[in-house]
């Protein structure tokens, strides 16, 4: 891929996972302000969700996290010139897989033996 183009999709990521980390964290912070939390009428049942819904917020806040982490690392390796390369076998990475996730760490291959590792801890 064309590195100013990576380059330009990331920074887009960047920006839009920053903006949804932010929303989310004050939320988290602050949850009457932002209105997320309607406290006047509250049914006991509705709490339940409520608790569910933070936690689902908190856990997309871990990913979010995670894939910020994973374009900043991205747009180092732009900088360092090994963009688009392998981090487990240093082969270059698909085109097309780079095209539907610009921060990939690895080829298709060591992504899915990663991932089946992961799964069978
Ligand atoms: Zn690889």
């Amino acid at each position: 891929m064309d590195a100013t183009r990576a380059r330009q999709r990331l920074q887009d990521a960047q920006a839009r996972q920053r903006r949804l980390a932010e929303r989310l964290r004050q939320a988290e912070a602050d949850p009457v302000e932002s209105g997320e939390l309607s406290t006047v009428d509250q049914h006991p049942a509705e709490l339940g969700s409520e608790t569910f819904e933070r936690e689902l917020e908190l856990t997309t806040l871990t990913i979010l996290e995670g894939e910020l982490k994973d374009i900043d690392d991205a747009l180092g390796r732009l900088d360092h010139g090994t963009y688009g390369i392998c981090e487990e076998c240093g082969k270059l990475i698909d085109e097309a897989r780079l095209e539907a996730v610009p921060w990939a760490r690895y080829c298709v291959v060591d992504q899915a033996r990663i991932e089946q590792a992961l799964s069978r801890r």
